[in-house]
Parts: C-alpha cells; sequence; structure tokens
C-alpha cells in the first residue's frame, strides 16, 4: 500500500473547507485541520464561540485542530497590500497568500506535503479567479505541494497526485459561483450539517466597518493607527467632528458596557442627570468639539427635544463639565457628521 499523505487544511467552517477535507479522507490522506485568526473575521476571536464551533467541525471530522494567531503580522498584510483591495477594505489575494504561506510553514513544521483548502476555482471574484489562483501558487513557493480538491481536476496536479498517492480521478472539477455541485457533494459525503455559519463574516469585507476604518486611517496614519482600538469599530454609532477628533456614542446599555475598557485611552462623555448614552472621543478635542459632542450624546438622551443638557468629561486627570443644547433627532448635522451614514 502507498505510503498516508499527510496534509494540513485550512478549516474556516464554511461549507468548500469542510467538503475538500471530507473527500480526501475517502483516500490515504492523514489531516490537520488549521484555523487561522487574523482578528477581522466573524468568529469571536478572544471570545472563543467562534473558534469553539470550528473545534466541534474538526472534532466531527475526526482531525486534530491548530490554531494560529497572526494578527501582529496581518497587520502588515492588511495596510500595504501587494494585491490591493477588494471592494471594500479586503485584501483578498494578499490575505489569501499570507494564509497560505501560513500553512506552508505549518506544514514544514509538521511534515506534511501537502496544503489543502477549499478553494472554488472562479467562486470568488477577489481571489479564486484562475490567474489568482495561478499567481497564489507560484507565490506561496509551495507549487506541487498546494491541493484544492474541489477544483482539482482543473488545476496541474501535486506531487502525491503524480505519484499516485492521490488519486486523481477521485477529486473534483468544480469551477464558477453555483453552490449546487458543493450541496449535492455534501449530501454524498454526509457533511451538510457540519458546514455552519462559523466561517466567513470578514469584518474587511462590510461598508460600515471599513468606512469607520478608513476615517480612522486618514486621522492617524497607517503608523500611528491605534490598533488596540480596533474593537471599537463595531460598536456605537461613529462621527467624524472635526479632522483630529471622532465621536463614539453608544447605542443602548450592552455598547455602553463594550465602551468602558476604552475609556482609559480616551475621552469620555458622560449625561449628567439624565438617562443616556455614553460616549467616547478619539483624538484631538477643542473646547468647540466638546460642545458639538455634548450636543449629539443629548439627541441620544432622554432630555425633552433641544433641552439644555449637562454632559461631564474627563480626558486623563482633566475634567470638565459643559451645558449645551441636544441636538433635535432630524438634525443635518447629525447625518453630515455621522460615519456610516
Ligand atoms: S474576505 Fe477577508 S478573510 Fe477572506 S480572503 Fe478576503 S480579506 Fe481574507
Amino acid at each position: 500500500m502507498a505510503k498516508e499523505v499527510k496534509a494540513i487544511a485550512l478549516l474556516s467552517g464554511g461549507l468548500d473547507s469542510v467538503l475538500a477535507i471530507a473527500l480526501l479522507q475517502r483516500q490515504n490522506v492523514r489531516i490537520t485541520g488549521l484555523l487561522i485568526r487574523t482578528g477581522f473575521t466573524g468568529h469571536k476571536e478572544g471570545s472563543g464561540s467562534g473558534t469553539g464551533k470550528i473545534a466541534n467541525i474538526a472534532r466531527e471530522l475526526g482531525i486534530p485542530l491548530r490554531i494560529e494567531d497572526i494578527h501582529e503580522e496581518y497587520w502588515k498584510t492588511l495596510l500595504n497590500p501587494v494585491h490591493g483591495y477588494g471592494k471594500h477594505l479586503n485584501p483578498c489575494m494578499d490575505c489569501h497568500l499570507h494564509m497560505i504561506r501560513v500553512a506552508a510553514r505549518i506544514m514544514k513544521e509538521e511534515n506534511a506535503e501537502l496544503v489543502i483548502t477549499g478553494e472554488v476555482l472562479g467562486q470568488r471574484p477577489n481571489s479564486q479567479l484562475a490567474h489568482q489562483m495561478k499567481i497564489v501558487l507560484k507565490e506561496s513557493g509551495i507549487e506541487g505541494r498546494l491541493l484544492r480538491p474541489l477544483s482539482a481536476l482543473c488545476l496541474p496536479p501535486t506531487v502525491p497526485e503524480l505519484e499516485g498517492r492521490i488519486d486523481r480521478k477521485a477529486l473534483k472539477g468544480f469551477q464558477g459561483r453555483s453552490r449546487r455541485p458543493q450541496l449535492e457533494l455534501a449530501k454524498e459525503l454526509h457533511v451538510e450539517h457540519l458546514a455552519v455559519a462559523a466561517g466567513g463574516n470578514c469584518f474587511l469585507t462590510d461598508a460600515v466597518f471599513t468606512a469607520r476604518f478608513r476615517d480612522l486611517l486618514r486621522q492617524y496614519g497607517k503608523e500611528r493607527f491605534p490598533r488596540e482600538d480596533i474593537g471599537l469599530l463595531r460598536i456605537g454609532r461613529h462621527f467624524r467632528l472635526s479632522e483630529e477628533a471622532y465621536l463614539i456614542v453608544s447605542r443602548n446599555e450592552t455598547e455602553a458596557l463594550l465602551l468602558q475598557p476604552f475609556r482609559t485611552r480616551h475621552i469620555t462623555f458622560e449625561l449628567e442627570n439624565v438617562i443616556g448614552a455614553s460616549a467616547l472621543g478619539l483624538g484631538r478635542f477643542t473646547n468647540e468639539d466638546c460642545r458639538l459632542a455634548a450636543r449629539i450624546l443629548g439627541r441620544y438622551s432622554k432630555a425633552e427635544t433641544g433641552a439644555q443638557i449637562t454632559v461631564n468629561i474627563q480626558e486623563a486627570e482633566i475634567s470638565k463639565r459643559i451645558r449645551a443644547a441636544a441636538l433635535i433627532p432630524d438634525d443635518p448635522l447629525l447625518k453630515a457628521l455621522r460615519i456610516d451614514g
């Protein structure tokens, strides 16, 4: 019997990565799943809930799972993508290449001989067109060692296929955006139930998230961007008050709590004697900016429309109080200042 093939498979939790693994498990291939965390994907990194879902998928597939956190190195890829961005701030080609390189490194560490992905030729316009897949293959430095089982018949054979240790005829030649072949294969392999919504959800393809990200990038620049504040881009309503003043207003009690850990680094705005939102100021606020922030905060309070409100402002050791008229809900200024429309 031919020697077993040892492989590292990227596992996002989406259907295609599950299918790629399940398809190869019909052959003499021993697979280790690899979950790469960039800091921008939908599984709640840090909370572990999404990671838990993917760990369950790995368990059901009967494979070990290795988790690689690449937040630090991914930041450089994100801000300086050689192949540019997709529709938003998604550097898909560079991102994909980065992941393949990480997988290639782990392949060597684990004495494996293949990297497996669930890519399907022509399925995604930002990274899976034929010429893009060729570029990734070439630039990854693992030509002959990168197997995409779902589209393998449309791509050059890998080394284990050439050696006859992987039966190429048992691989697939899927192409294009239709999901039907994958759904049929999922039934055939009995893995339909495994592909939960744990995969995907990249914040870098989200219009609101990236509008805020771009706006703050303009304020801080790539070098000074406060990476520890990335989590703020998913919380609250965001307003650009001036070139150096950026305001985030909570939408509910949960968000007010989520803003709390960021308070020590930023300016805080709290309503006095009236129930309402709380806010965080990023950057440098002039007195005029503070007054405008107070007026916006007043809009999201229980104060009567246009009433005078008092806001306590804290910046490091300095405290101050401002009285201002709350903006009325349909004040056009709110819309004009809002980052995400
Ligand atoms: S959608 Fe996001 S995670 Fe997926 S390749 Fe593009 S940038 Fe990377």
